[in-house]
């Protein structure tokens, strides 16, 4: 068995959290950091260690909640946009090793939150990176 990561000691109430959803497989609660009002967190309650490691099925049912909890921050905080994302291993940014969704509001200027992505497509071969992916899916 593996060492008990944060997000399983929520799980087994040994760590508190602001609750804001919980069924038999998912929990969704409160992101301590805030990045933004409402930064939200969807975990399955089984241990997986990431998004690319869950079963479908588990998969789903926590993007549905995750989901739910978007269109909720759009009409119960007024946010104007939601970003929907996980992190997946260390090099990603992951930090905490249990698969979990972040919700986050976004209120538009001056929040404090930024995504930059740059386009880096400069020298790649795309028709042939399409057709790598394509041979895989
Ligand atoms: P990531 O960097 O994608 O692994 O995100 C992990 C997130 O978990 C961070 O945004 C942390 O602020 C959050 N976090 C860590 N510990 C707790 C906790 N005890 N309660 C709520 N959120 C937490």
């Amino acid at each position: 068995m593996h060492e008990k990561d944060v997000f399983c000691k929520i799980v087994d109430g040994e760590i508190p959290c602001y609750k804001l959803y919980e069924d038999d497989d998912v929990l969704a609660f409160l992101d301590i950091s805030q990045v933004t009002k409402g930064h939200a967190l969807v975990i399955p309650k089984k241990h997986y260690d990431n998004f690319l490691s869950t079963p479908q099925e588990v998969m789903h049912k926590v993007m549905d909640v995750a989901q739910r909890i978007g269109q909720v921050s759009i009409k119960l905080l007024g946010a104007k946009g939601v970003n929907i994302l996980s992190n997946c291993y260390k090099e990603a940014g992951q930090s905490v090793m249990h698969f979990h969704v972040h919700v986050i509001p976004r209120y538009g200027e001056g929040e404090g939150f930024e995504i930059s992505m740059k386009d880096n497509s400069k020298g790649l071969n795309l028709p042939a990176l399409a057709e790598q992916f394509k041979n895989n899916l």
